[in-house]
Parts: C-alpha cells; sequence; structure tokens
C-alpha cells in the first residue's frame, strides 16, 4: 500500500455518491444544495478554503443585474434569491435583494446552505484526474491535503467555470472568439481603503489616468477607471487591472498574467493616491486570491447559445433560467469595452441544452463554462444567472438518477416544474 492509499484509508472518506460537483462557486453550490434538496447524496469538491468562487474569494462584486431595465422586474429568484435574503439578514447587506454585499458574510451563508442541506463538502480537493468508460464518466480524483482522493458517483456537474472536468475527460470545447481563440481579458480585482468619497471625482480621474496613458506613464491598458462603491464605508472596489492575450487555461499564461496584473494594481494604488483628490490617504488591502478570468473554456453542448438569442430575448421552450444583462465583451485584443444592449422590459433565457455535454451521458455544466458563443457568453456569464443555472443543474442531475437516464433524455417539462415550484423563474 502506497502512501496515498494509506492516508485514505485513515480517512475513511465514503467514495460513492449519487451526485459529485466539481467547483464551489455559486453555480457549484447552488448545484449541490438543489440535488441535495432532491434527496441525492451530494459531495463538493472545491480547491478553495471557501464557498462562493469568484463572488467571494475572487472578490467579483456586485452581483450584476437581475431584473428587467427600466421596470426593475425580477428575472432571477429562487436559491438566488434565498442566498441575498440570508446574506442580509447576517447584516452583509443592506437590503433583502441589495446586489451589495459583503464577501465575508456570503462565505458564511454559503457554508450554512450546504451544511443545511446534508452537502458533504471537502475544501483544498483540486480535481486532478477523471476516468471515463465511453460517454460516462465514472470517477473524479482530487489532490488535498490527505493525499489524492478517488470519488465515485452516478452522475458528476462540472461548475469550476474553466471546463476542466469536461475537458480532463477528453470532452470537446471552444475556446475565446470565434476568429482567433482569443479570451476576454482577466482582471484582478482588489480594494483600496481610507477613502474620502466626498472629494472623489471619476471624470476627472480617468481624464487623468487617459492622459498620463497617452505619454506611456500608465501601462494598464484598459480605457478607463472602473469603480464601484463598497457597503463598508470608505473602501473602493477597482475592476481597473486588464491582462489582454493570455491564456486562461494555460498555466505559464496564467502565472504571467498574475504577476502582470499585480504590477497594474501597484501602478493604479500609486497613481490614484498621488494625484487624485479624496485618495491621499488611501491603503491597498486586499487583491482577489487568483485573476479572474472572464472566459476560458465553453462546452460543447445540445444547444449553443447565440448573441442573436439574447438580443432578441429569445424564449425557448426548454428554458431554465432567465438573464437581462447585456453583451458586455472587454476586448480580447486591444483597449475597449463593446456593450449590447437586450429589449427594454423583457429577458432572454438560457436553454436546459446548453447545460448537457454533447458528448456525455452522465455530466452536466452550470457556470461560466456552458455552451455558448463568445458573445453570449459576455452576458449570461454574470453571477445572478451562474447561480440559477446551478439550482436547474442540480435538479437535472437528480431527474436523471431517478429517471436512469442520460442528462439529455431528462423530463424537461418535470425539470421546469420543480425549478418554478421552488419559486425560480423561467
Ligand atoms: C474580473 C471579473 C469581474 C466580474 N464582475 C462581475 C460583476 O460585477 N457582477 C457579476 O455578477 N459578475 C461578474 N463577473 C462574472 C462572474 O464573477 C463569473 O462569471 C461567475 O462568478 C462565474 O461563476 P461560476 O460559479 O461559474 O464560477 P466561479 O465563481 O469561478 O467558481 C468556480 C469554482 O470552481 C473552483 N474550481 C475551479 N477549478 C477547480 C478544480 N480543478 N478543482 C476544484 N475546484 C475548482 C474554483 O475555486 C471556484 O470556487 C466578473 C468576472 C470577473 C472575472
Amino acid at each position: 500500500m502506497n502512501i496515498t492509499e494509506q492516508m485514505m484509508r485513515q480517512k475513511k472518506i465514503e467514495d460513492l455518491y449519487d451526485v459529485a460537483v466539481v467547483g464551489g462557486g455559486l453555480a457549484g453550490v447552488m448545484t449541490a444544495v438543489s440535488a441535495a434538496r432532491e434527496g441525492k447524496r451530494v459531495i463538493l469538491l472545491e480547491k478553495y478554503g471557501c464557498l462562493g468562487g469568484m463572488a467571494t474569494a475572487g472578490l467579483v462584486y456586485p452581483f450584476m443585474r437581475h431584473s428587467e431595465k427600466p421596470s426593475g422586474k425580477p428575472a432571477n429568484k429562487g436559491l438566488y434569491f434565498r442566498l441575498l435574503k440570508e446574506v442580509y439578514e447576517i447584516g452583509g447587506s443592506d437590503g433583502e435583494q441589495s446586489r451589495h454585499y459583503k464577501e465575508e458574510f456570503m462565505k458564511v451563508v454559503l457554508d450554512r446552505m450546504v451544511t443545511e442541506a446534508g452537502v458533504k463538502v471537502l475544501f483544498h480537493a483540486k480535481l486532478c484526474e477523471v476516468e471515463c468508460e465511453k460517454k460516462t464518466v465514472t470517477s473524479v480524483t482530487v489532490a488535498t491535503v490527505s493525499g489524492k482522493i478517488k470519488i465515485r458517483a452516478r452522475v458528476f456537474a462540472d461548475t469550476t467555470g474553466n471546463a476542466d472536468l469536461c475537458a480532463f475527460a477528453g470532452l470537446p470545447f471552444e475556446k475565446g472568439r470565434e476568429e482567433d481563440g482569443l479570451c476576454q481579458p482577466m482582471t484582478l480585482n482588489f480594494r483600496l481603503g481610507n477613502v474620502d468619497w466626498s472629494r472623489f471625482n471619476l471624470k476627472m480621474a480617468t481624464a487623468l489616468y487617459n492622459e498620463l496613458q497617452a505619454k506611456g506613464e500608465i501601462k494598464n491598458p484598459r480605457e478607463n477607471i472602473l469603480v464601484f462603491r463598497s457597503p463598508v464605508d470608505n473602501i473602493m472596489h477597482m475592476n481597473t487591472t486588464r491582462a489582454v492575450g493570455y491564456d486562461p487555461t494555460d498555466v505559464e499564461s496564467v502565472t504571467a498574467a498574475e504577476m502582470l496584473l499585480r504590477e497594474q494594481m501597484i501602478e493604479m494604488y500609486w497613481f490614484m493616491k498621488n494625484n487624485i483628490p479624496g485618495m491621499e490617504n488611501c491603503e491597498l488591502l486586499s487583491s482577489s486570491v487568483e485573476a479572474g478570468i472572464r472566459e476560458s473554456r465553453r462546452i460543447v453542448g445540445l444547444y449553443r447559445i447565440t448573441a442573436e438569442d439574447l438580443l432578441s430575448a429569445r424564449k425557448f421552450e426548454d428554458s431554465i433560467a432567465r438573464g437581462t444583462y447585456e453583451i458586455d465583451i472587454h476586448n480580447p485584443s486591444g483597449t475597449g469595452t463593446v456593450l449590447r444592449h437586450i429589449p427594454p422590459n423583457d429577458f432572454y433565457t438560457i436553454p436546459y441544452r446548453a447545460l448537457v455535454p454533447r458528448d456525455a451521458d452522465n455530466l452536466i455544466v452550470a457556470g461560466r463554462s456552458v455552451s455558448s458563443t463568445h458573445e453570449a457568453l459576455a452576458a449570461i456569464r454574470i453571477m445572478p444567472i451562474t447561480t440559477c443555472m446551478g439550482e436547474a443543474a442540480g435538479i437535472a442531475a437528480a431527474l436523471a438518477i431517478d429517471g436512469n437516464c442520460p442528462l439529455a433524455d431528462i423530463n424537461v417539462a418535470e425539470l421546469q416544474k420543480r425549478i418554478t415550484s421552488y419559486g425560480g423563474l423561467i
């Protein structure tokens, strides 16, 4: 017996589940909680030491729009609304449906949600191997502090954002723009403290930033400064760095991007501190644990969501979630951001088929890596939508188990009935 086997035996971790969810971002947590709510034995495997992914460890903030514009009619509810409410109830936001949250509170709410649902969670568990027999995934192996652990399940969910599970299983995927494969730039979000908002003028700051950029004194390629006001007094959330032309699925490229992004963070800090009224006393507080990835692998699913589907507010027969956020493409090869709007007081839908990989029977995907074009992903990747996708994926996993059928063959009408019975919108 080698050392890894010895450690696994000592750990006595159950290795057979109904559903194994890999990736504990919002999509993964909701997949796990939702499958457990259907009575399934679920394990959730997460590489960080907390749940929430980009929403917590990734310092992404706030939730982008979850309602129709301008009416304000909600488009995303279900477990997403429960999450907002519970974050509010423990002091993590200023309202039951507030999109502005404090991530430390959200981490606790997510812990409680999985615990209450009876989901087995392993932190610091990074997917490293996938075994398949024909179109069936038979096991995943995660590297942990206790050694490698192999988990078997009847259905697997890939909620890694990067479609790691699908890629390691050898399934086909797309990446980046159709013409050159380039992805939207990565960004390291960070926070500045001691900000005097009463004297801060974004327009003035951006004008000076652009002037120094033109002189070559600022290297950051982003065309403007993007800041958000934190719910905590005097804290500025900055979403302004940009690593353009890097590949989020190439380990060397990601490493180089992260070092570059930290340089941009320091550049921005000193630019603000030395030049901008209200920022003289600012302090650099924290940055995301890793570069934020807007786009990487997208699975080849049973349906590929297109920009046209979103811009025409298409209502799919197999809709499992809604969205209202616009197509928001940060230029993959230079500077600039393109925005394309959807019709007012309307919403588009996410078809179930976009969550189902074409070439696998017992695998479902939720979150950033569902089947879509580069343009469509630029809208549907936002957190209210990925959260709702996760809720649908968990129910779908349960239906596949109960029906003893591939994910592609589940009863979609029943899936939709259950989503709406829990308060979700389709
Ligand atoms: C810079 C930036 C700014 C953004 N701004 C906004 C915004 O303002 N509002 C908004 O709503 N959305 C925003 N988004 C989009 C949004 O944050 C993401 O698209 C969304 O969070 C994706 O959710 P997810 O659950 O699919 O993936 P993630 O949140 O990325 O979760 C994936 C999880 O899987 C885990 N994981 C990954 N690989 C493995 C592995 N191999 N083994 C085990 N675990 C693994 C990760 O640790 C993570 O916890 C932004 C994104 C970025 C990058």
